[in-house]
């Protein structure tokens, strides 16, 4: 690092630590195997290994790149392994990963159009491409947001502006012109619905878990008797949240029967399809997006699902005007003079600050092409169903819930010992914890009707086969050493 000069890194060191850093992510993405896919560093171990105050004087890329890989590395889970196959994967995909360097160099800064015509028209264009592989509507416009949990909180937010169109002068609290709002969501949903009403000021209480079937689905009736029992009591009924791939089991929401009760309520329907919108794009799958053009908003995160690193969720709304008019507020030091169809980004959410997320999802959808997409949902569709045949078909273990995506719920039940709920409940984390500790995979678990549940989820670009039937493997063998 020189000192001798002001001003940024220079070219010729810039080109050369950019090699390095291409060279060996390149590598990693090819290699990355070699690492254990769960970090196994302790609690503060990497706080310890790093100095407590940084350096006075500036250091040389090489040496700041051995630290990365001394420390840094160590302490990585890696999301980007083909043994991934917890929560929901992303994948880093090349074009994805190569889209996130030219976005970190370009730097845009889309609040305005003119801060980036190039960042805000991309958007407007990919997503058009997204929503027209997933079969929606051309009345859906689209906006990005940083993740899922943002895109159900916007959707909320909009349906509260739409229902209470002064709250955004007015606000909600202690007014007598306005009862108590509630929003509906099933007892499966994801707790970013919990959160966004939570931050909107409603309460939890505000927020009804609607009953679910055998198969984890809302059960429309039980929505059409809360909602009933709701205006009854006085309260307002603002909006449905129904799931196309809930978290833990992957189960699809009736959105067909749900979208009539919603609209004879005059009820803003959201469809959270953070995980399983994509497959919405391959034609098998396609009906699980039945009913979803209905909807006031959707959201479907790219960077689950469509090979797009994190972080990218595209969401959804028909009524984009009435969106708009829930989040727009120009100060005087951004007031432009382009006409009012041109779209400025700060209108459209809470951040006036927008990174130029577009690009990677243009780059992957480009790259890939939507025959590639399809293929490689449909692979790992495919994968789930066989995996969930093999645990159908060992004595040793059952499923727990229907395999409607890509998500297979299980648990073992060893038929050599007779264990009761909670030895078997532990039993089982026993053996995922061995499971993961081989390195080689990675599960994560839920609960279901009481039970402890392994959860395996097919979803990254690299997994194989191989891989899951490699998992298989070190389940059964993991079991059998616990069973011993
Ligand atoms: N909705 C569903 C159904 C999810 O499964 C998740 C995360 O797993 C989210 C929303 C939140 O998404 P994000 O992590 O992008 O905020």
């Amino acid at each position: 690092m020189s000192e001798s000069k002001l001003g940024d890194m220079d070219a010729a060191s810039f080109r050369a630590a950019g090699q390095k850093v291409l060279d060996w992510t390149a590598d990693y993405l090819q290699e990355g195997e070699r690492y254990p896919v769960l970090s196994r560093v302790e609690p503060g171990w990497i706080r310890s290994s790093l100095p407590a105050a940084a350096p006075e004087r500036g250091e040389s890329m090489g040496a700041i790149l051995r630290d990365f890989e001394r420390v840094l590395v160590p302490g990585l889970t890696h999301w980007n392994q083909p043994g991934f196959l917890a929560y929901f994967a992303s994948s880093g995909s090349g074009p994805g990963v190569l889209a996130e360097f030219l976005t970190a160099a370009l730097n845009q800064q889309a609040m305005l159009w003119r801060t980036s015509p190039a960042a805000t028209e991309l958007e407007e264009v990919v997503l058009s491409w997204l929503r027209q592989l997933l079969g929606l509507p051309d009345a859906f416009e689209g906006v990005i947001y940083d993740g899922g949990s943002a895109s159900n909180f916007h959707a909320l937010a909009a349906a509260i502006a739409h229902a209470v169109p002064d709250a955004g002068t007015r606000g909600l609290i202690g007014r007598s012109d306005v009862p108590p709002l509630r929003v509906y969501a099933s007892e499966q949903a994801h707790s970013s619905i919990d959160k966004a009403v939570m931050l909107l000021g409603m309460g939890r209480q505000s927020l009804v878990k609607v009953p679910v079937d055998d198969q984890f689905r809302m059960r429309p009736a039980a929505l059409a008797s809360a909602i009933a029992a709701d205006r009854r009591a006085g309260c307002r009924p603002v909006a449905v949240v129904a799931t196309v791939g809930t978290t833990s089991t992957s189960s699809i929401d009736p959105v067909n029967a749900i979208a009539p009760i919603c609209e004879g309520e005059g009820v803003w329907l959201h469809v959270d399809a953070a995980y399983g919108g994509a497959a919405a794009i391959v034609p098998d799958y396609a009906s699980i997006f039945d009913g979803v053009g209905r909807a006031d908003s959707v959201s479907v995160n790219p960077h689950k699902w469509l090979f797009t690193p994190l972080d990218l969720s595209a969401f959804y709304c028909r009524r984009f005007g009435a969106f708009r008019h829930a989040f727009a507020l120009t100060p005087a030091y951004l007031q432009t003079d382009q006409p009012p169809d041109v779209r400025n980004l700060m209108d459209t959410g809470i951040s006036l600050g927008r990174r130029f997320r577009a690009l990677k999802l243009w780059m992957v959808m480009r790259y890939f092409g939507a025959a590639g997409l399809r293929a490689r949902i449909s692979n790992h569709l495919e994968l789930a169903k066989r995996f969930a045949a093999w645990v159908d078909h060992d004595p040793d273990f059952e499923r727990l819930a229907p395999v409607p995506l890509s998500v297979v719920c299980f648990r073992a039940v060893p038929r050599a010992r007779e264990l009761d709920a909670g030895a078997l409940d532990q039993l089982n984390s026993r053996l995922l914890a061995r499971v993961n500790a081989s390195g080689e995979v990675l599960l994560s678990h839920t609960r279901l009707n009481g039970h402890y549940t392994l959860r395996m989820a097919i979803g990254h670009i690299r997994t194989e086969e191989a891989h899951v039937r490699r998992a298989w493997q070190i389940i059964r063998a993991a079991l059998s050493g616990l069973c011993q």
